[in-house]
């Protein structure tokens, strides 16, 4: 006999990374509590995920043959996707119509608001996730309801938010001063708002004792549910059998004997070292990471893309290769995995939102290094709010870290001074929140069941 289900759950992400993985996790959470869960992704992106929990199905995006490589500007994409994306969405729905386990509800990514409307077409609930932090939303609802106007002037700052420090314009989403530099983001940031109004739910990857009084303070304009940190369970609560994974990776995840590797490094010691899947550096940026590591004395572990092993400097690779004791580079890993080992002491990051999480949830002390959009807000909470690791500053003129820079903040982090060890206790502390949150009755949780529980009746 077939399974019954309690609601048929469709999940759609923006077909990246970092809105991939907390996606599909939530999907993962909703299928472990008696959903069916589906997640709906472009055909490109469709031979990544694997997990047994959900299922997997495809969309359009226009570009189903080769993917992002073929557009022309970001502009077009969501055009397109919107478009096509629309219009498969609705077969897929109209598809399961007819079968024992219709879709009843629609969890899309915040940038693809136009699933809510394909929901309410046909006659089903709907609800955005949103894949960034509730300050970073709250910034991007005030510019959305007039509060403040673009472009953002020196004048204008700083930026006050209940629940948040005053926010200077390097602690706000980049571009805001110059909103022309980013128009197709900016755009698909504010049309997150468009029709809220009409969601039966809104979730955020966040969680109460983190970003509480941020939420409240924007309660009217975006009453969202905290379900976060959507971080794989066994990382969270270390159980073996937990969940291992996200169960999606765009790219192939490397090993290259760098666990072996951590596991022959005394606790603490290594500095993990990722900017994540989209930031591209400069080579002179590069330069200066690269020579700041190699200086500071630390072991270190860098994920490096292949598309960016070639502005590496000269000799820097050799030395690497030569001396592996000191350091190593990956083209990809499972982060968590990494950031788990209890050798790495600290993760340079450049604060995307997933990574800020996974850094909080797993206790390790960070160094951010933001380059754009949300990350700079992040890196102020990191620093500034939670208090979990430091934050470079950057030249002046060029915006630019510099080596010493490098150096002098994971020093900062790493050398069981004063200021290190108070990051270290509150790592350990928010670690333990974060676990609290996702576990069984815990505030994440109790939000999660309650909208089980409303798709239960709806459905009887
Ligand atoms: N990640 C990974 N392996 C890597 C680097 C990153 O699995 O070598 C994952 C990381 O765990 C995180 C995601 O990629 O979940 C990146 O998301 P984030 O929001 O941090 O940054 P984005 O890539 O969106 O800028």
């Amino acid at each position: 006999m077939k399974k019954t289900y309690d609601g048929h759950v469709v999940v759609l992400p923006y077909p990246s990374q970092g809105h991939i993985n907390p996606l599909l996790q939530f999907a993962k959470r909703l299928a472990s509590k008696g959903l069916k869960a589906t997640i709906a992704t472009t055909h490109y992106t469709l031979s990544s995920i694997t997990s047994p929990l959900v299922t997997v199905e495809p969309i359009s995006d226009g570009f189903n043959v080769g993917g992002f490589a073929q557009v022309r500007s970001e502009e077009l994409f969501l055009e397109s996707f919107k478009t096509n994306g629309s219009r498969t969405l609705t077969q897929l729905i109209k598809k399961h119509q007819t079968t024992k386990n219709p879709i009843t509800f629609v969890v899309y990514d915040s940038f693809l608001p136009w699933a809510l409307d394909v929901a309410k077409e046909n006659g089903i609930l709907g609800g955005p996730f949103f894949t960034n932090s509730a300050a970073v939303t709250a910034v991007f609802s005030l510019i959305h309801g007039g509060t403040y106007r673009l472009p953002l002037r020196l004048e204008d700052c700083p930026v006050v938010i209940l629940g948040v420090p005053p926010l200077n314009l390097e602690d706000l989403p980049s571009f805001l001063n110059v909103p022309e530099s980013h128009p197709a983001y900016l755009k698909m940031k504010l049309n997150q708002f468009s029709n809220l109004d009409k969601a039966d739910w809104i979730f955020s990857n966040s969680f109460q004792s983190l970003e509480s009084e941020v939420v409240e303070g924007i309660r009217e304009q975006w009453p969202a549910k905290l379900i976060g940190p959507m971080v794989p369970s066994a990382y969270l609560d270390g159980s073996i059998e937990g969940d291992k994974g996200y169960g999606a990776s765009l790219w192939k995840p490397l090993d290259d004997g760098c666990t072996k590797w951590l596991e022959t490094k005394p606790p603490n010691s290594v500095v993990y070292v990722s900017f994540g899947s989209m930031v591209s550096l400069t080579e002179q940026e590069m330069e200066e990471i690269a020579w700041g590591l190699q200086e500071s004395g630390f072991c270190f572990l860098w994920v490096v893309k292949d598309s960016e092993r070639h502005k590496l400097p000269k000799g820097f690779l050799d030395l690497t290769t030569q001396n592996q004791e000191k350091g190593m580079i990956v083209s990809w890993c499972n982060q968590l995995e990494m950031l788990d080992r209890d050798s790495v002491g600290c993760f340079l990051t450049h604060c995307g939102w997933n990574s800020t999480l996974e850094g909080l949830s797993l206790g390790v002390p960070m160094v951010g290094v933001p380059k754009w959009a949300d990350q700079l807000t992040d890196a102020k909470f990191i620093m500034d709010v939670w208090r979990v690791g430091v934050r470079v500053k950057v030249d002046s003129v060029t915006g630019m870290v510099k080596r010493k820079e490098v150096v002098l903040c994971l020093n900062e982090v790493m050398d069981g001074g004063e200021r290190s060890m108070e990051i270290k206790k509150n790592v350990g502390k928010w670690k333990e929140l974060a676990k609290e949150a996702i576990s069984e009755g815990g505030s994440s949780d109790k939000a999660i069941d309650e909208f089980v529980m409303s798709l239960k009746d709806t459905c009887n």
